[in-house]
């Protein structure tokens, strides 16, 4: 499977929770085909961690939009709004965009405390015709980072990976350990390991196209970060957005460490954007969204510079890391907290960075391990629901850490003693073992400490 998708368009504030639901309401759309006549109404059950932070993350709006049959590309702030508008003052939705049905928020959205059993992002769809006869029912998962599976196909991915193995390709990439063996027999980088892997899938202008496509829309998200419609993020917290000031104060001083400020104003503006429910690239989800783009912003204008061949590498190198993670952890913070999301998103921008400086597969590897070594344990604990508190200076930490990582593994000269593979098997475990209150739920951390603010 192509690990393009590592990295989406979508829109804000959650993969998981927004994108996901977005996703899982086109499904149902496709699934419904030719019933769409028949169909008078539709209802959603949102399970788990998606109906605790479900408002704050917006999935309630999320599905709406989804079962308009809209994507992401499609639905800029002022087509949300109007869709939005008619369903609650109107209490009509355009089912797949062909046909009017009526909608009650309060009858039609259902928040359920129970989770289901495959994992803590579980919703049911289910549509009825005028004489209340259901037509068709879906549970579907959001696994994390935009990816959504029905029931049946999150059960034969667990039980396959408990099981068989599925078809193999000539390039396998199942471990960093795969990673090395393959880049040191043939003499790759990480960048060029990956390339290969995606051309079993993808043309080179695919590869191409899809890698300046994805960088364009991070510098265009940055821009709009920095130049916002609202002074103010929305939602209970009020909170006044911080990247317009900060870019305005910002200058190249004598102080060294000046740079730090330019980081956290790439990674607050983009995380601003993602809060705001705007246009991002999930990378690899949309809380930790800015790490990425930010150290690229950090390359291009402060370090090597980025020619298109960088841009193509890096983003290559970032995404190989990343499916390690999808595959053998969680790239959810529902699932495994937010060492799985920003963690996971620092560890990818250390390899990526380590790569187009020049490092081989091995010092490559171990970039990606420093820097999610440091983000073992990270809960998620975002302030009432939102992805704001601790999320958008989270993702400046996260860029700090992956420049740092990246450093400090291309100047060691000493032989590393943990390795990529088991870092990505410990945050996992560590996730597993994490309390529930600590996964996406807003039952636990900042999140309860704070609850007089929201
Ligand atoms: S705390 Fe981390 S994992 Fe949780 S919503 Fe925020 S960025 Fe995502």
């Amino acid at each position: 499977m192509s690990n393009l998708n590592i990295f989406k368009i979508g829109i804000g504030p959650s993969s998981s929770h927004t994108l996901g639901p977005l996703i899982g309401g086109n499904m149902f759309c496709a699934k419904l085909k030719d019933k769409i006549n028949k169909v008078e109404r539709i209802e959603s059950t949102l399970y788990g961690s998606l109906s605790l932070t479900g408002k704050g993350h917006l999935s309630d709006r999320a599905i709406i939009w989804g079962l308009h049959n809209l994507t992401p590309k499609e639905l800029d702030f002022t087509l949300q709004e109007s869709i939005i508008n008619r369903a609650l003052k109107g209490r009509k939705i355009k089912l797949a965009n062909k046909k009017d049905i009526d909608f009650s928020y309060k009858k039609d959205i259902i928040f359920s405390k129970t989770f289901l059993p495959l994992h803590q992002n579980g919703f049911e769809l289910k549509a009825f015709d005028g004489d209340s006869n259901l037509l068709e029912q879906e549970i579907y998962y959001s696994i994390g980072g935009g990816f959504v599976l029905t029931q049946n196909e999150l059960e034969k991915q667990k039980n396959n990976k408990q099981k068989t193995k599925s078809k193999k390709m000539p390039l396998e990439i199942n471990s960093a350990k795969d990673a090395i063996k393959l880049c040191e027999a043939k003499g790759w980088n990480l960048a060029q390991l990956s390339y290969e892997y995606e051309l079993q899938f993808n043309t080179k202008e695919e590869i191409r196209n899809y890698c300046f496509e994805i960088w364009e829309v991070m510098q265009e998200v940055y821009y709009n970060g920095i130049h916002p419609k609202s002074l103010y993020l929305p939602g209970k917290l009020e909170l006044k957005r911080r990247a317009v000031g900060l870019n305005e104060r910002i200058s190249l001083t004598s102080d060294p460490l000046g740079i730090i400020d330019f980081i956290s104003l790439y990674a607050i503006a983009i995380a601003e954007e993602n809060a705001s429910g705007a246009m991002v690239v999930t990378a690899p989800t949309n809380g930790a969204c800015a790490v990425i783009p930010t150290v690229m912003l950090y390359l291009k204008n402060h370090n090597v510079g980025f020619s298109d061949e960088r841009v193509i590498d890096f983003l290559l190198t970032a995404m190989l890391i990343g499916s390690l993670y999808k595959k053998n952890a969680s790239i959810s913070g529902a699932e495994a907290g937010c060492q799985a999301e920003i963690g996971s998103a620092s560890s990818m921008a250390a390899a990526a960075m380590a790569t187009v400086m020049g490092a081989n597969v091995r010092v490559a590897c171990n970039a990606a391990e420093a820097a999610m070594e440091h983000h073992l344990g990270l809960t998620c604990d975002p302030v009432g629901g939102l992805v704001q508190i601790p999320c958008i200076e989270r993702n400046a930490f996260g860029a700090i850490k992956a420049i740092s990582a990246a450093r400090m593994a291309m100047s060691r000269k000493s032989t590393p003693k943990v390795s990529l593979d088991d870092i990505i098997k410990t945050m996992y475990e560590t996730g597993k073992d994490m309390n529930i209150k600590y996964k996406e739920t807003s039952l636990g951390g900042l999140a309860t400490t704070l609850s007089n603010i929201c």
